[in-house]
């Protein structure tokens, strides 16, 4: 049996609460470092957690102090302060692949080395409309200007359509740095979650994502009409590209399905992520339970990874006025199987992830069906 471990947990928002739900029903304490009141603190009452961010120095450091090991729910995090405290506290996944993989750029660049096919890409190192031109030249349009750090939710992305363009795509990235892509014409986004281990690479099988405005708004389980050798090869892919970096837990990968049914990676995470939330009614063990599981060596047997039963998972993003997603919430209640989870992220602004709903059924078609008028809800209330 484990020894009472407690886990550190650098963010508390809705990654972390999944987290701490897991791994209260395994009676690990959780310690969070965020803001008072974060939405993983809000449901694990004990004195442990740290009152702060995930980029102070400082509040990592008494995180450290708190626990056994020390795991992200987001990868923007102070990896200078993660390295330091790894002589004391283990680190999963590892800092040096937290630091790699939250620069979109060095993450890409890493990959290359190991042959994972991407979109062909170039630096930009002043800047410059004159530089941009030149890039968008070699690319071709439309191509998309990327920040290389911080980004999420599509905001950091810029898609660039003509050289008339430049101008604009430079200003809204401003004082960022930017690399562009070459456009992946894609007729599918599918996406897989993999679970490093002490030992093993471990992936959940193979999802559809659509994103609306650059974010994930449904995630289909298993991905609709795609046969089983692309189910495999992108779980295999995806393995292959996770097993580039050190480190234990779990790790969201992206991926584009293109006409001729190659893959391309779009972009992986060092983290839980909202592509694998449909594991906590799909799979015996969820990417939640998976994640806990790996970074304290507990057993994970690969069977709890299968699907249980075709999911699909629907975001409640912030719309149009303040309760839109209470509406969308509301709505939720009286579909058949449909599980709902709340953020509890107070205030909804547009675009903000605020809950999600994931509905299973015997067949992909029956959680189309049942889950459509939900759609038209949340399709009503957009921002
Ligand atoms: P996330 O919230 O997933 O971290 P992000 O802000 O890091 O998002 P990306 O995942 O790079 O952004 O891109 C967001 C979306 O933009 C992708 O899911 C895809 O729909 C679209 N996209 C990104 N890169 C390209 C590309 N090269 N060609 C075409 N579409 C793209
Ligand atoms: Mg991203
Ligand atoms: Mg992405």
């Amino acid at each position: 049996m484990w020894n009472s471990p407690k886990v550190g947990i650098l963010g508390g928002g809705q990654l972390g609460r999944m987290l701490v739900e897991s791994a209260n029903r395994l009676n690990i304490q959780t310690n969070i470092l965020d803001a008072d009141n974060s939405p993983a603190k809000q449901i694990s009452a004990h004195d442990g957690h740290v009152t702060g961010s995930f980029k102070e120095p400082d509040a990592v450091r008494k995180l450290a102090e708190t626990c056994d090991v020390i795991t992200a729910e987001i990868e923007h995090v102070d990896t200078y302060a993660l390295e330091e405290v790894a002589s004391k506290v283990r680190v999963e996944p590892s800092w040096q692949a937290i630091r790699t993989i939250q620069n979109k750029f060095n993450q890409k660049e890493h990959l290359r080395k190991y042959g994972i096919p991407m979109a062909d890409h170039r630096e930009l190192v002043n800047n410059t409309p004159e530089e941009l031109a030149q890039i968008g030249e070699q690319l071709g349009y439309p191509m998309m200007l990327k920040s290389k750090t911080m980004a999420y939710d599509g905001r950091g992305n810029f898609r660039v359509n003509s050289k008339e363009d430049i101008p604009e795509a430079l200003e809204a990235l401003k004082d960022r740095p930017l690399y562009s892509e070459k456009w992946a014409y894609f007729k599918m986004e599918l996406a897989v979650m993999v679970i490093k281990t002490k030992d093993d690479v471990l992936s959940y099988p193979t999802v559809e994502t659509v994103q609306e405005d650059s974010i994930c708004k449904l995630v289909y389980a298993p991905a609709r009409n795609v046969p089983d050798a692309i189910n495999q090869q992108a779980q295999a892919l995806a393995r292959k590209a996770v097993s580039a970096f050190e480190g234990k837990g779990a790790f969201g990968v992206e991926m584009f399905l293109l006409e001729d049914n190659s893959l391309m990676l779009c972009e992986l995470a060092s983290r839980i992520h909202n592509s694998g939330h449909w594991t906590i009614e799909g799979c015996a063990l969820s990417q939640f339970d998976s994640h806990i599981r790996a970074i304290l060596d507990l057993p994970i047997p690969p069977k709890s990874l299968e699907l249980l039963q075709p999911s699909i998972m629907l975001n409640i993003i912030g719309g149009a006025t303040p309760d839109s997603h209470l509406k969308a919430t509301q709505a939720a209640l009286s579909i058949p199987n449909a599980s709902i989870h709340l953020y509890s992220k107070g205030a909804a602004k547009p675009g903000r992830k605020m809950g999600h709903v994931t509905v299973t059924a015997a067949t992909m078609h029956e959680a189309e069906t049942v889950i459509q008028p939900l759609v038209d809800v949340v399709d009503t209330m957009r921002a």
